[in-house]
């Protein structure tokens, strides 16, 4: 038989005599028929079906007794771990360092996604290339867009007609997200909810330490100075909210390529303003940057990397930089020491790595 027709063979048997998809969480507005049929349609769509089989996709928590979470990024994976402790399992897709406008899903990835208790992901397009597999999957599963509860008012135009997705930037933002994932989580597992809500409760307080410290490091800037150069357009809520005007050398989206037009724009402003520092990113190419380092550097003006920011990745998986909460602390703290601020040297909590000049 043909590849193909044996695949179809199988998932079709598969399907046919799976019985233990209806016990699995369904949707409210699904019916385990078409959780079923919608499951396995897209388990055919991506390929799956041929390599793990529609049996092995398809899983009864009440039998394994695990719980499983999974998180696009790491922002909502770190925040996620903090509101269940041990109660779930949390899947992060994206790791360090990764691109998530540019992210596609592996076959893992899609197996994860579909073997999901409970999926939360930021939307607003940031998972540009993920966004039709999460909306197949939402029509079967809780699937939850942490940004859904931010007020479109406050949000940035982007490109494309989206708005622009990097609202973790503002920790009253990400603080209306974790709302979010608290309500998400509690809908999905009643019995967790008190538990849950208490952790939201801690959570929320040092998200407001944190703001407090973001905003008394750039204000402690001299305020000439107060610009961040960075490569891509990640850091306009972060402008807003702690008070720096934001001069991206590229778009939103790292997809977009920056014009030598734009780089000469910037170069000028570096060389008027004196600006002693602009910023790499950890999860984007800095050629960009080098270039306007060059640029400055033939006029005459030395400009230094200020240091790498986390832009759209968390940092190293187990380190303080790898949570939310450091990540920010890590930005807040960066940014202010090569702008000519006044921070502690390892930040809010103390608890930075060293720091070391690039
Ligand atoms: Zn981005």
């Amino acid at each position: 038989m043909p590849r193909i027709h044996s695949d179809l063979h199988h998932l079709k048997t598969s399907v046919d005599t799976d019985v233990s998809v209806s016990a699995a969480p369904t949707h409210a507005a699904a019916s385990p028929v078409s959780r079923r049929f919608v499951l396995a349609r897209l388990g055919m769509a991506v390929g799956l079906v041929g390599v793990v089989g529609c049996r092995q996709l398809v899983r009864d928590p009440s039998k394994d007794g695990t719980k499983i979470l999974v998180a696009t990024t790491g922002m909502i994976a770190d925040i996620a771990r903090r509101l269940i402790g041990d109660e779930f399992q949390v899947v992060q897709l994206m790791g360090d360092g990764v691109d998530p406008h540019l992210y596609k899903p592996t076959r893992d990835d899609l197996v994860q996604l579909i073997r999901a208790d409970v999926v939360l992901y930021n939307g607003l397009m940031l998972e540009g290339k993920m966004q039709s597999v999460l909306n197949r999957l939402g029509e079967v599963e809780r699937v939850y867009a942490v940004c859904d509860d931010i007020p479109h008012d406050v949000l940035f135009g982007g490109e494309d007609h989206h708005p622009d997705p990097h609202v973790w930037m503002d920790v009253t933002l990400w603080r209306s997200a974790t709302q979010r994932m608290s309500d998400a989580i509690c809908l999905a597992y009643p019995e967790l909810a008190a538990k849950v809500q208490g952790r939201e409760d801690e959570l929320v307080a040092e998200l407001a330490g944190l703001h407090e410290y973001g905003q008394n490091a750039v204000a402690s800037i001299p305020e000439s100075q107060r610009i961040l150069i960075t490569s891509h357009d990640a850091f306009q809520y972060f402008g807003r909210a702690y008070g720096l005007t934001i001069q991206a050398i590229q778009g939103i989206s790292t997809e977009s390529e920056a014009g030598l037009q734009r780089v000469n724009e910037i170069v000028d402003l570096i060389v008027d303003r004196k600006l002693p520092a602009v910023f790499i990113e950890s999860s984007v190419p800095r050629d960009t940057i080098d270039a306007v380092v060059q640029g400055a550097k033939a006029r005459g003006h030395q400009v230094k990397i200020g240091g790498e920011l986390f832009s759209d990745a968390l940092g190293s998986t187990g380190t303080y930089e790898g949570t939310y909460i450091g990540m920010l602390d890590h930005n807040f703290t960066t940014v202010a020491r090569a702008l000519g601020g006044d921070v502690p040297p390892r930040g809010w909590k103390g608890q930075l790595s060293e720091h070391t000049e690039q």
